[in-house]
């Protein structure tokens, strides 16, 4: 493998859960790769199926999900791989960040215990190579005087700084791959930036790529190089973050940035055409043609959008777009 080679390539993913009224599609043929060092964003309300991609890619969907497409994770298949050789890959090779720091660490052990825990599970380390480790692991996610925070229980953080320390534990093992699900949801604003830095740094002083799930475009304005974004289960777009945020290419995209708070302008007409009014469909039960078009401002009803899947394609350079009219919406010159 070469560092141009894709870190970790998801093809044709689809995962279905059996309900009494039918199969719930919670992905649906999505496709995607990340590369080393790179910081993916994945958008989407909730039920779009961001979580459950990434819980396919690590292996830790319950046993009655149907999963077919590929999971590779440097060429190797993961939705093929024993349960044995994932959990060897899972912590070391890929870490997840999980959006509740307060329930996830343990409340009788000092934080500094469970980062080196953590550190443990995968080497052999001896005892002040480990308080070095800590120590190392804390100042890089931020947290200060880390001898004495090392020695403090869960309950003497604050909210942020719990989170940092959950980062800090799925740094530990240098993955290549770090999944974090709205890492930052539960925090005030304020906090959420800070956690927000710890990301940037991790990319910029470490070499995992990350993947950052969130419901939130803001969230990944800053931090992303790309942006895939969900809706129902299916991509909708895919693009690098500036091509996303100033030449958005499908309407969902479009009512996601339009209901961003924004200090620098008032809502204005274009804004308000685009706002997403209604719900997310029905996993079981979804709309025909585009499953966005009982909520999309653009859906010319009684053709395309009603009655045909648009398929994702490259409507620019490295820019994908589902939506048969991205380029009489949004003006684009379609490559292929
Ligand atoms: Fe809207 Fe039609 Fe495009 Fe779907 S295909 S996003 S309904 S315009």
């Amino acid at each position: 493998m070469t560092g141009l080679d894709p870190l970790l390539v998801v093809e044709h993913l689809s995962v279905e859960f059996p309900t009494d009224d039918g199969a719930l599609h919670a992905v649906d043929d999505v496709s995607f790769a990340v590369m080393p060092h790179e910081t993916l964003g994945i958008v989407g309300e909730s039920g779009s199926g961001k979580t459950v991609t990434s819980m396919a890619v690590l292996g830790l969907l319950p046993t009655r999900a149907r999963v077919s497409g590929a999971v590779r994770f440097r060429g190797q298949d993961l939705l093929g791989m024993r349960e044995k050789d994932l959990e060897k890959i899972r912590g070391a090779k890929i870490a997840m960040v999980f959006q509740d720091a307060l329930t996830a660490l343990n409340p009788a052990y000092t934080v500094g215990d469970q980062i080196a825990e953590a550190v443990t599970v995968h080497n052999q380390i001896g005892r002040d190579a480990l308080a070095t480790r800590v120590r190392e692991l804390l100042t890089l996610v931020g947290i200060p005087n880390p001898s004495e925070r090392a020695e403090q229980f869960p309950h003497e953080y604050s909210g942020g700084m719990r989170q940092r320390a959950m980062i800090a534990m799925s740094i530990a093992n240098d993955p290549d791959l770090l999944i974090a699900d709205e890492p930052t949801t539960a925090l005030d604003v304020t906090i959420q930036a800070q956690v927000l830095e710890v990301f940037g740094r991790i990319q910029e002083r470490t070499e995992s790529a990350i993947i950052i799930i969130t419901h939130d475009l803001g969230v990944v304005a800053g931090v992303a190089d790309r942006v895939m974004v969900m809706y129902s289960g299916q991509q909708v777009e895919l693009a690098s973050v500036d091509d996303l945020f100033y030449n958005t290419r499908h309407p969902y995209t479009a009512g996601l940035l339009a209901s961003l708070p924004r200090l620098d302008r008032r809502a204005d007409k274009a804004d308000r055409l685009h706002r997403i009014t209604g719900q997310p469909p029905s996993l079981v039960f979804r709309p025909s043609g585009c499953s966005f078009h009982p909520r999309c401002p653009e859906a010319r009803i009684g053709g395309l959008c009603t009655e045909v899947v648009p398929e994702l394609r490259e409507v620019a350079q490295g820019h994908l777009s589902a939506c048969h009219f991205a380029q009489d919406i949004f003006g684009v010159e379609r490559v292929s």
